[in-house]
């Protein structure tokens, strides 16, 4: 490859990589839904997304700092790309403390293992977390949605299916995940 074609290789990776933690930015996570949205609706095969935020984050950050905080949404975003294997499957940082899996070609149920696992391994992490008021440790709340994609809906509507659902886990004492309703 030319010197100017690794330069913009280099620019576009950077363009949609999220600088603290590596994995795929907002950016990348909407282009990569749509992506898959018509693709899923031309193979009418399904589409899950979940949606993870972190538990009482801003305690662990007012506790023990921002740097510490930066620590360990590093890690949490490790964790989560291990527990997503797939061709497809993309992990991206949404938000501050929230993080969104797009999974094509995966059913609620399938996600649903996959969101639990997700919730499995950050525990296993043990990251130490004591203004937490669900445990002692980091703990993540997630919410699943799923669809076979059609005119009927949009990438938007499942995803805000997703959020309600982590919503209804927030509420129900967190450190769990719950699915969308249909
Ligand atoms: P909940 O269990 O309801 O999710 O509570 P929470 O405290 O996790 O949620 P809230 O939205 O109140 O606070 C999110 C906090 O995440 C705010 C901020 O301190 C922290 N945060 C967001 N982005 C970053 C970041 O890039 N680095 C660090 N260190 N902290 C961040
Ligand atoms: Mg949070
Ligand atoms: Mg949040």
């Amino acid at each position: 490859m030319t010197e100017s074609g690794i330069f913009w290789r280099a620019m576009r990776r950077m363009a949609y990589l999220d600088g603290l933690t590596q994995v795929a930015n907002r950016r990348r996570f909407e282009q990569h839904l749509d992506t898959e949205w018509r693709r899923m609706a031309r193979q009418k095969m399904p589409l899950s997304v979940i949606l993870a935020d972190i538990d009482y984050f801003k305690g662990f950050n007012d506790l023990y700092g921002h740097q510490a905080g930066d620590n360990c949404l590093r890690l949490v975003a490790r964790t989560l790309s291990r527990a997503v294997k797939r061709p497809g499957d993309l992990v991206a940082r949404y938000g501050g403390e929230e993080f969104a899996v797009i999974l094509p070609n995966t059913d609620l149920k399938g996600a649903e293992t996959v969101a639990e696992d997700i919730r499995c391994l950050v525990r296993d992490r043990r990251i130490t977390h004591r203004s937490s008021a669900t445990d002692t440790i980091v703990t993540m709340s997630l919410g699943v949605a799923s669809c076979i994609p059609s005119a009927d809906s949009t990438a938007a509507n499942l995803l805000k299916r997703a959020d309600t659902a982590l919503y209804k886990a927030k509420n129900s004492g967190r450190d769990q995940v719950r699915l969308a309703e249909k």
